[in-house]
């Protein structure tokens, strides 16, 4: 790789490509989900990423980027809309030659979703180029964007992300490694990050590990990824995850680790097991898949009906459901099929287009339904609107009772660290009971795994609350990272809004 004489000639960012900012829906708000990927030290670093990227593109599906290092420059490709929308083409991946390469595929809530977002975002700096991606969400990127754009500093996009390169540019210290941690004491929030140097490839995971990070070897390359998944696609072998703040350097000379911050208690988000993560993902050791099934069993134990049969509401409440049948002895079936060819409906960004999307992503199989009691088995519930249109499906279809149970405790706040919620007004936990949301949706009869069932799903005897070894601020409000910029106020409104074309 690069020595430090070439850090004096600071490289150029060549082959910038895009696709047109189609999204009416944008607005100011910066919350994302997001995957990142990286590699060091293989001859095709851009087409291992481009395929890591798919197997995490379930984490976000609006932007995808890849930026390279050849020894002399840096090469990037970003565009807006998914890794294979981007980066199918051979040539696209012939543009982005090099040793060493970090890529991120995005969903911004519905926050701007404008190029200028898309990352990795790359910046020259005294010591030479630096791309960087991020997976999380900062809590105080607006207050240092305000302190920043005081004494100077020219924002190139809305992203959270880009304050830590306004900071790694404003540090005093000499090398990179010292700059990124300067610039990371100051941040707050959940961060996982992939960075690429003329010298190396860093990635760091923030002190409570909201978010997860792997590390991975392919014969002498390493891998860092989102998730574990991604190493299987490329036929990597998982090293270890990267540590609650613990920086990783690998360059020419092999890999360090460096614990810069304060150690703190590890608070991995409880809703990448529920949710987010894939199943075939291993996530601090835990097997995803495997916990979906335990909720599931809890979750039967806990609240147990009369019925017929166990139905899983496509993909994400099917493990939940093996494990709730095995329980308690029905039979398993798929009551409901998924038309696998249009995207996740809760990531439409208006009620209509989230309506219309759930009726044309699922269908009920009818010949299953007619006269039977059946339990239904779903993750989570955020606005409803997913239950109700099924509820209302599983009625014409005649089931005979429709009772609903759900994997996750009430969704009754919204997540400030990374995954797309909405307000807190628009979660219908947040101001419903449990006898009201089952009216609203129009359930026989709803029950929701209990906060303690959950922690003993994930081999706790019960979620002590003085240290609690999750960060599950979504069902119980206790957030564990200070919120400054909700709490300022809004803030947000701040930022200038810009749509692009190419
Ligand atoms: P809703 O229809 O608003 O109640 O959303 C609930 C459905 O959305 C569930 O079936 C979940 O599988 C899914 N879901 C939950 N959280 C998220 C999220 N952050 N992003 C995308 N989908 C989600």
């Amino acid at each position: 790789m690069a020595d430090a004489t070439q850090a004096r000639n600071p490289p150029h960012i060549i082959g910038e490509d895009t696709m047109a900012n189609t999204n009416p829906f944008d607005d100011d708000r910066l919350h994302e989900e997001c995957g990142v990927f990286g590699v060091y030290g293989h001859a095709e670093p851009a087409a291992l990423v481009a395929l890591g990227l798919h197997a995490l593109q379930h984490r976000g599906q609006q932007a995808a980027g890849i930026v390279t290092w050849d020894g002399e420059q840096f090469h990037a490709h970003r565009g807006l809309g998914q890794v294979g929308e981007n980066f199918s083409s051979r040539e696209v991946i012939q543009r982005l030659p090099g040793l060493a390469a970090i890529g991120h595929c995005r969903y911004a809530t519905t926050g701007e979703v404008a190029l200028r977002n898309v990352q990795p975002l790359f910046a020259d700096f005294e010591f030479g180029g630096l791309a960087i991606c991020h997976n999380g969400n900062l809590t105080n990127s607006y207050h240092l964007r305000r302190q920043l754009v005081r004494r100077g500093s020219l924002f190139q996009s809305t992203s959270d992300t880009e304050v830590i390169v306004h900071l790694i540019a404003t540090s005093l210290k000499d090398h990179v490694e010292d700059r990124v941690i300067d610039a990371l004491r100051q941040v707050e929030g959940a961060y996982s990050l992939a960075a690429l140097t003329q010298n190396c490839l860093i990635g760091v995971r923030d002190p409570l590990g909201v978010r997860p990070l792997v590390l991975g070897r392919l014969g002498e390359a390493w891998v860092l990824a989102s998730e574990s998944c991604a190493l299987d696609i490329i036929g990597a072998d998982f090293e270890r995850d990267v540590e609650p703040g613990e920086m990783i350097i690998i360059d020419g000379n092999g890999l360090r680790s460096r614990k810069p911050f304060d150690p703190e208690r590890k608070r991995i988000c409880v809703f990448e097991y529920i949710y987010f993560s894939r199943p075939d993902s291993i996530v601090d050791g835990i097997s995803v898949y495997e916990t979906r099934k335990r909720i599931g069993a809890e979750l039967a134990r806990e609240s147990h009906v009369m019925a017929d049969i166990v139905i899983p509401v496509p993909d994400s409440g099917v493990p939940a459901a093996i494990g709730y049948a095995a329980e308690c002895g029905l039979p398993f079936e798929l009551g409901i099929i998924r038309n696998h060819y249009v995207g996740r409906t809760f990531i439409e960004p208006t009620d209509q287009i989230r309506h219309l999307g759930v009726k044309l992503k699922h269908n009920v199989n009818k010949a299953e339904i007619a006269g039977k009691r059946v339990i239904l088995v779903d993750d989570s519930i955020v606005r409803g609107t997913t239950s109700m249109k099924i509820v209302e499906m599983f009625r014409h279809a005649g089931a005979a009772e429709v009772h609903m149970r759900i994997s996750s405790p009430p969704t009754s706040h919204s997540c400030f660290y990374g995954i797309a919620t909405p307000e807190r007004q628009d979660l219908l936990a947040s101001h419903m009971t449990v006898e009201e949301i089952a009216k609203h949706i129009g359930v026989d009869s709803l029950a929701f795994i209990s906060i303690d069932g959950l922690y003993r799903a994930m081999g706790e005897a019960w979620r002590d609350p003085a240290k609690p070894r999750f960060c599950d601020a979504c069902f119980t409000g206790d957030y564990p990272i200070p919120l400054v910029d909700h709490e300022a106020g809004k803030v947000s409104t701040q930022l200038s809004l810009l749509t692009e074309t190419a």
